[in-house]
């Protein structure tokens, strides 16, 4: 007899392990560990992922598999491992481990089927039959025939495949083009000829002469020229436009050519820091690199080369970037060295997109996956690389169960593949750089650009100073000159509005009262669209009132800057400025984000004005000015990380600026501007922002002198959420290391979200081995109230944020 140990897909306590299964004998040879099956458990039946096999179980009677589920396991045997060192290391359970592992579309229900891939000829007689006249097989059929053994032997051979559809929602495969009729000058003309109350109508034909004309969908349309369905339709009546249903494409990288690119030959300062790496590869031996290396000095062509050198050994390769910075310009600098040996991993891509390109890397069709935080289990068999990039990134720990860190993810497989681990970054996380400082990590520095380009001078205003000098406007007089400047010389800015931490609120101007959301401890945030408030915890609306409900003043309004109201003011001040804006609102339709960052390099605007979105990655030669309106809107949230990632972003935003012939210039406009972080990051100065924000993090034992442990509590009621922490802090303080802090409970930053009020403790400590098993038991504690009583609780180590 054979046994399966079977962890089912039940995420609880007490199921939290393996459970024995007998395997029918017609499936012994099929069935292997990474495979999923499902199993009776209790009274229903559950998905599960087979995780060991043995001869004989311990139990008395098992029960037995009921169906398969894989035929190719879904987890090597390295992702198994993984796997339950991802449920030690973030306490989750491990079957949540297992589906973070793997594609979307193999968690949901979607059809399976078995595709003929190879030559019908070369299958047996069994076979070939339910063959003959298709070249595809459902997944039902071939259990009631009962097959299992012989496809699993075919698909060994290449000859079929297991493939999930994706069934598609009604999805649109086709959307309404509008496009100019008429020349440039003809469509000037009628612009200008325009009557008054058809100005919306004038903004429209506007919009095309801003954007060369060039068709645009009706949606897009509407959304960035605020066209009206009725307006578009006058035109189209006028003949000035003309309307078309075109076919759009699922794959938005799938239809662009990459210019193929040759390995450079690189400088000095390069050379010293590759040759390591490669010995690391050449001696399959395990290490991690920190490459410290400014903006433009060259990182990624390290990257590339080492890559090239993984290839060429017949191993593959992982590159991480930040989602943020996954943009066409980058994914065309992988593509054109590796061409169609890249796989490209992002959350743009539709389920089924995602899973193809899974599935090229499971085939073994591509040897490099580029992608987010998921693609680090891309599930490759023989690795020769991990590469992080931008390894500073907070994208790289995951918010939710499992919460890992990619980072730790990265070393953990690259040691079970004993390949290096190269972590790349001009502003490296404190963490990393004090592991590189103790020769935990191998420091390899670049400390210039290539070719020697000066990195661009940056000043820094005091907008409180110009505020006594009488200029309320976001623009400092500073910024404004020289945004004047760039539009003379026919050069490219780039703005740059830090909207984390930072919103527009509605105040009352004289009673001081703030709009709160009903369920959330927290303002509402204003939206011109439709003049209304949106909670973003909760997602409830209100329209904006037109006069204050705590004293009936009518001076009630809107704070704090969005790109919208940026966008007008450059307008207001600049008229001849052309403007592209980049935040959530302009990029959320698919494609949006590719289109206008390619139109802002064609020179189609002359300012790229935008969110966290445009501050990585973004390498265009134009670009000579770089301004930050807000440096400091950060700096305030109750976060310890809050001084590192402002020095952070204000380094990254800066290093867009002057990255090819034209020297570049950086303003900073700031009401902080003598903050350590703001005035290191004008200076360029790294090393002396290390020391600085290390003293700090001594000082208030956080990471990287202590670890960091959060525990978080809600519950609809105050006095059960805070009742319960206070108890489990009690049980933390007398059941861990005398030297470990336990601090709290408090309320959380965020006190109440979606009507559930929040409390937190943290612990802090450095080596703690009671810590792990002592927390693990305060889960179980509450396990059974957490599903009863809508207790929750969730526990996050190292988090990367606190609120
Ligand atoms: P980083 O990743 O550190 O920001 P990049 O690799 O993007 O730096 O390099 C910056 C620019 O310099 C790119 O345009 C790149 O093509 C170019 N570059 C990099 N290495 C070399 C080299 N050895 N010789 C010539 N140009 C190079
Ligand atoms: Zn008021
Ligand atoms: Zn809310």
């Amino acid at each position: 007899m054979k046994v399966a140990h079977v962890v089912v897909d039940v995420p609880a306590m007490q199921t939290d392990k393996p459970f024995d299964y007998r395997i029918p004998e017609k499936w012994e040879e099929v069935i292997v560990p990474g495979i999923r099956v499902i199993v009776p458990f209790g009274p229903r039946k559950v998905q599960g992922f087979v995780t060991g096999i043995a001869e004989a179980s311990d139990h008395g009677k098992l029960k037995t598999i009921s169906e398969l589920f894989d035929l190719t396991p879904a987890l090597t045997d390295e992702l198994l491992k993984l796997g339950q060192w991802l449920t030690e290391k973030t306490l989750c359970f491990q079957i949540s481990a297992f589906q973070a592992m793997l594609p979307a579309a193999m968690k949901a229900k979607y059809e399976k089927k078995i595709v003929l891939t190879g030559n019908a000829e070369e299958l047996p007689f069994d076979l070939a039959v339910l063959f003959s006249n298709t070249d595809s097989l459902s997944w039902d059929e071939a259990q009631a025939h009962d097959l299992f053994s012989s496809l699993q032997k075919q698909m060994k051979k290449g000859t079929l495949e297991v493939v999930y559809q994706v069934k598609q929602k009604g999805k649109q495969k086709k959307v309404r083009s509008i496009e100019v009729n008429g020349t440039a000058e003809a469509i000037e003309t009628a612009a200008r000829e325009m009557p008054p109350q058809a100005s919306r109508q004038k903004a429209v034909l506007d919009f095309f002469i801003h954007n060369g004309l060039s068709p645009m969908s009706a949606a897009d349309l509407k959304e960035l020229a605020g066209a009206s369905d009725a307006s578009i339709k006058s035109l189209v009546q006028k003949g000035l436009l003309t309307e078309k249903w075109v076919e759009v494409y699922r794959d938005p990288f799938g239809h662009r050519t990459f210019k193929p690119t040759k390995s450079m030959p690189l400088t000095r300062e390069q050379e010293s820091a590759i040759a390591p790496i490669l010995s690391c590869i050449e001696e399959k031996r395990h290490e991690v690199f920190l490459m410290y290396g400014v903006t433009g000095s060259g990182k990624t062509e390290v990257y590339l080369q080492a890559i090239d050198r993984v290839i060429r050994e017949g191993k593959e390769a992982i590159v991480l970037v930040p989602e943020i910075a996954l943009t066409p310009q980058m994914v065309d600098r992988f593509k054109g060295r590796f061409g169609s040996m890249v796989a490209v991993l992002h959350s743009g891509l539709s389920t089924g997109e995602k899973y193809d390109e899974w599935r090229k890397i499971q085939r073994g069709e591509v040897k490099l996956a580029v992608g987010a935080r998921s693609a680090i289990f891309a599930p490759f068999q023989n690795l020769g690389i991990i590469v992080i990039d931008e390894e500073h990134e907070s994208s790289y720990k995951q918010e939710e169960n499992p919460r890992y860190h990619a980072r730790d993810v990265a070393i953990r497989r690259a040691e079970s593949h004993s390949c290096p681990v190269v972590l790349g970054s001009a502003t490296p996380a404190l963490e990393s750089f004090a592991r590189a400082g103790k020769g935990v990590y191998k420091l390899l520095p670049l400390a210039k650009r290539v070719n020697e380009r000066p990195l661009p001078e940056v000043s820094v205003v005091d907008m409180r100073e110009e505020l006594r000098e009488g200029n309320r406007s976001m623009f400092s007089r500073a910024l404004f000159e020289h945004l004047q400047a760039r539009l003379e010389r026919n050069e490219q800015s780039v703005l740059f509005l830090n909207r984390r931490g930072f919103s527009s609120f509605v105040m009352c101007r004289d009673c001081g009262f703030v709009i709160q959301c009903p369920n959330c401890d927290i303002s509402m945030t204003y939206h011109r669209q439709g003049q209304k408030m949106k909670c973003h915890y909760c997602a409830h609306e209100a329209p904006m009132p037109s006069s204050c409900p705590e004293c009936t003043s009518e001076h009630i309004r809107f704070f704090g800057t969005g790109t919208q109201k940026v966008e007008e003011e450059l307008a207001r001040v600049l008229p001849e400025a052309r403007v592209i804006r980049m935040d959530v609102d302009t990029t959320s339709r698919k494609g949006a984000h590719e289109r206008l960052l390619s139109q802002f390099g064609e020179g189609k605007a002359d300012i790229l004005l935008g969110t966290q979105m445009i501050a990585k990655g973004l390498d265009f030669p134009k670009v000579t000015l770089v301004g930050v309106l807000a440096a400091d809107t950060m700096l305030h949230l109750p976060d310890f990380r809050s001084s590192e990632k402002t020095f952070q972003l204000l380094t990254q935003v800066s290093g867009r600026a002057g990255r090819h012939d034209l020297s570049g210039e950086v303003i900073i406009q700031s009401y902080s501007p003598e903050h350590y972080s703001i005035q290191l990051a004008k200076e360029h100065h790294y090393d002396g922002f290390f020391e600085r924000e290390m003293s700090e993090r001594k000082l208030g034992s956080y990471p990287p002198y202590y670890f960091l442990a959060v525990v978080n509590v809600s519950h609809p009621d105050l006095l059960k959420a805070s009742g319960v922490m206070e108890n489990i802090a009690q049980y933390l303080k007398q059941n861990t290391d005398p030297y470990t802090k336990i601090l709290g409970p408090v309320a959380s930053p965020i006190p109440r979200i979606k009507n559930r009020y929040r409390y937190q403790c943290m612990i802090k400590y450095k080596k703690d081995d009671k810590l792990i098993p002592v927390l693990k038991k305060v889960m179980d504690r509450y396990q059974q109230e957490t599903a009863r009583e809508d207790l929750g609780i969730s526990i996050d180590l190292n988090p990367s944020s606190l609120m």
